[in-house]
């Protein structure tokens, strides 16, 4: 039998408020000038006392909510005591026994992932390391984020050395743990992912993993038996990939370990991108080692029913509803639903596009002009914005012109290659379709009598192309379509020039 990996995660996510949490700092993630959003209380200075930041609490127990949590009436804060460069008071007010949500769970493809707790806590400063010498290798390297050829063996004379910016610390931190319900690196990473984006309807934060908005740890042990195995830790998951790749590393680690007898030491490891594998870094911590007491600067919490529930009553729709009414409402594929969910932009302008089009459309039309504004927006659209949001202040299309400019491809007034322009200048100018087709003459030509002059026309023109043809080529019929697109400057309706380009074709003998 093989052995079994049991994992569970532990995600930090930095709340999007307007101050930090204990205090009236500014909580402002682009604010790149260091130690500038500090004062006395998130510095830690003596005599000075935290007051409980209300959105951060509301947030925390919106995404409780969100995830199908209790959100118990009372808890409360206490005191997490080590002592760290970055942490300024020597403790780190957080929820060891009474946190705010509790017992909920997060179904990813069908499966009930349970969270045991979601809780609140502060963060800590940033330091950031100049030549830092590499776990268990006695090499050094240069910054945070180094390259294979900045590994040195020893730094410069005085290089080495660390900065800290304390803006950060004391910006509220909402912890979430899941039980070890999960069973593969694949299953971690889409929870992950699926967390970050119900952060982000929910509004909560903007999850952002490499700003560090959005930090996800694991703790992962491998067992034959239903007794779990030593647990180990990996730190420094900065992307979903990231996750992915240190899981199962560290799953094929422990069965080598495993398999040749010896026992997994509980600690710490951080994942390096650079080598692709997990470090050893410290034995693991106990929450006995946190000297955890009851914060005794802060009252006990009392959440009342008529808080949480007005915090209910702004939960929007959620991913996994969305989805769901997507497929339903609009009958669209997993693939183009996944844009729309993940894109959520796009996906409000989506159905800004549809409620646009003509009221009178019959039944049967429906679904073809909703496929239409599908591909358009997915992979036209999307072209044209390059990363940027239908939201910017940029974007000048307005779902009515979209809607008629679905419209007047599904009525046969502008080919698809048309489309391309008529849909470039909107992007441009925001003028609106039919303005553009008739300024720049680019109406569809389906009048068959005008087809046929030209057919006639390239016919006489390409002998060879016509020879080619009575001798079984069949790449001859696209080039002499492509003569008669050239000709009509791609206005020509397709399907009438194909049919009388082989009617005529047929008729040469
Ligand atoms: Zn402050």
């Amino acid at each position: 039998m093989n052995y079994q990996s049991i994992i569970g995660l532990e995600t930090h996510v930095e709340l999007k408020t307007k101050t930090k949490m204990f205090c009236t700092c500014r909580n402002d993630p682009d604010e790149h000038h260091p130690n500038i959003l500090i004062c006395p209380t998130c510095l830690g200075h003596p005599g000075t006392l935290p007051v409980i930041n209300k959105e951060a609490v509301r947030k925390t127990i919106k995404t409780g909510l969100a995830l199908n949590c209790q959100i118990p009436e009372y808890s409360k804060f206490d005191r997490k005591n080590y002592f760290y460069p970055d942490l300024p008071k020597g403790y780190q007010i957080s929820q060891l026994y009474q946190p705010l949500c509790k017992e909920g769970f997060l179904e990813i493809d069908g499966k009930k992932i349970r969270i045991r707790e979601v809780h609140l806590e502060e963060d800590t400063g940033r330091l950031s390391h100049h030549y830092v010498m590499v776990a268990g290798t006695g090499h050094f390297y240069l910054n945070d984020k180094p390259k294979e050829e900045e590994v040195i063996e020893k730094p410069p004379d005085n290089e080495e050395y660390s900065l800290i910016d304390f803006n950060r610390a004391g910006i509220p931190l909402m912890e979430l743990v899941t039980e070890p319900d999960l069973k593969s690196a694949k299953e971690a990473r889409r929870f992950a992912e699926e967390l970050q984006l119900i952060l982000r309807y929910l509004g909560v934060s903007d999850a952002d993993m490499e700003k560090g908005q959005l930090r996800v740890e694991v703790n992962i042990s491998l067992s034959k038996t239903k007794k779990l195995g030593t647990k180990v830790e990996i730190k420094n998951l900065n992307s979903f990939r990231a996750i992915e790749k240190g899981i199962d590393y560290e799953i094929k680690r422990q069965t080598e370990i495993l398999k040749s007898g010896k026992k997994v030491t509980q600690e710490t490891r951080g994942w390096s991108e650079m080598k692709g594998m997990t470090i050893g870094q410290r034995e693991k911590e106990e929450a006995h080692d946190y000297r955890y007491f009851p914060e005794p600067d802060l009252p006990l919490l009392h959440s009342k029913e008529e808080f949480i529930n007005k915090i209910k009553a702004e939960i929007p729709e959620l991913p996994r509803q969305k989805r769901e009414r997507f497929k339903r409402e609009y009958e669209l594929d997993e693939k183009n639903v996944g844009v729309f969910v993940y894109n959520k932009n796009l996906g409000e302008y989506f159905e800004k596009v549809i409620s646009e089009l003509p009221p009178k459309i019959p039944k049967n039309q429906l679904p073809r002009l909703i496929k239409l504004a599908t591909n358009y927006l997915i992979t036209d659209l999307q072209g044209l914005l390059r990363g940027e949001s239908v939201t910017g202040e940029d974007f000048l299309i307005t779902p009515e012109n979209f809607a008629e400019f679905i419209s007047l491809i599904e009525e046969g007034k502008i080919s698809s290659k048309i489309a391309k322009q008529v849909l470039e200048e909107m992007f441009k100018t925001g003028a609106d379709p039919s303005h553009i087709i008739e300024e720049k003459g680019l109406i569809q030509i389906t009048n068959e009598a005008e087809i046929k002059k030209i057919v006639k026309k390239v016919i006489s023109k390409n002998p060879k192309a016509v020879q080619d043809f009575k001798l079984g080529k069949k790449t001859a019929v696209q080039f002499l379509i492509g003569q008669i697109m050239t000709q009509t400057k791609g206005k020509a309706n397709p399907q009438i020039v194909r049919d009388i380009l082989n009617k005529h074709l047929t008729k040469i003998k």
